[in-house]
């Protein structure tokens, strides 16, 4: 972060993931073409049962970044109305296939069907966007495994810019197994006190004014004001959402929350970003350690 904002004083600093981004998409580049040049081309495979449309063009920007870091990544299009033993085999035949290294269950599901219950059927070794229930226990239990993507980049992001989370009170808004859920398990890791935050939490300001560091992942407009950070506060928005105006914004009111935070990061451009790396990321990761595999 940039030392010499103080807090009120002038702007937030924003906490830009574009930079990072692209740090990571250059690595994952040129280790894919190490990967491809020993037989071992990356690949991922993401599963779609949807005709959502910003699900549809958020997988179509992960595709596009997997294509200029030559990564194949192959989308699988199931109809939005496909049966839960439908994406369950395909699932299983994608864990089954030694080409795939990486697989991604796209969300939303068709009505009735839970993404926990079917990414059960994602090796944990391919899991690159963490989904499996699996997956989460082992990261809860600090064992080596693929954390949801954008809990990672939250934890990436916070590293890149310099904020240290190691003794910090860090107060998470969102408990959902993607984001808020994982990110806590990984702030905890990195010996943050760590509050979590939902909807039942009767007055939200009551923590997060007490927050070094806050972190929002509802879904909400608006829904974090001036009011509800203290001075100087880092703070994380994870929220994506389209007004009727069609534009994107988070959960924060970002106008206000810049003039009272020390840092703050942008809609878009801060976690998003970050998230779609780090999918890369950890498809080469997962295709790196298949090669350890097969030479021993
Ligand atoms: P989700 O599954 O709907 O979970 C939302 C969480 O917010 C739930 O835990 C819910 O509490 C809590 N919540 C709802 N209303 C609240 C309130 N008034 N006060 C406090 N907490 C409240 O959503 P998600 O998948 O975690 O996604 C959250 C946001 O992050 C969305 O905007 C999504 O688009 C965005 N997102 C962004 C990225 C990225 O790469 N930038 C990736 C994933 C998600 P309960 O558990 O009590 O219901």
């Amino acid at each position: 972060m940039n030392a010499s904002v103080l807090p009120g004083e002038q702007p937030a600093a924003s906490l830009s993931g574009k930079e990072l981004a692209a740090t990571i998409r250059a690595q994952c580049a040129a280790d894919a073409a190490e990967l491809s040049a020993s037989a071992t081309p990356p690949r991922l495979v993401v599963v779609v049962a949807t005709d959502d449309g910003s699900s549809v063009s958020y997988v179509r920007s992960i595709a596009k970044a997997a294509e200029k870091a030559d990564i194949r990544c192959d989308i699988v299009d199931l109809g939005a109305d496909a049966p839960e033993q439908l994406i369950a085999d395909t699932l299983t035949a994608l864990s089954d296939d030694d080409t795939v290294h990486g697989i991604i269950l796209q969300t939303p599901l068709p009505a009735g069907l839970e993404l926990q219950r079917l990414a059960a059927a994602i090796d944990p070794a391919k899991d690159v966007d963490g989904a499996n229930p699996a997956s989460l226990g082992f990261l809860a239990a600090g064992q080596p495994a693929f954390a949801p993507a954008t809990a990672e980049a939250v934890i990436a992001l916070l590293d890149h810019h310099g904020v240290e989370v190691a003794g910090k009170h860090t107060v998470v808004v969102g408990r959902s197994t993607v984001v808020g859920i994982p990110l806590s398990h990984l702030l905890l890791a990195r010996n943050a006190t760590v509050t979590v935050c939902h909807s039942r939490t009767p007055v939200l300001a009551t923590h997060t004014t007490r927050g070094d560091v806050v972190v929002v992942a509802v879904g909400r407009p608006g829904l974090v004001t001036a009011e509800d950070v203290a001075n100087g506060a880092v703070v994380v928005d994870v929220g994506t959402n389209v007004t009727d105006s069609g534009k994107l914004v988070g959960d924060v009111d970002a106008d206000k929350v810049a003039l009272k935070a020390g840092a703050l990061t942008p809609v878009p451009g801060g976690v998003g970003p970050v998230t779609t790396a780090l999918l890369l990321r950890h498809t080469i990761t997962a295709a790196q350690a298949t090669r350890v595999r097969v030479a021993g």
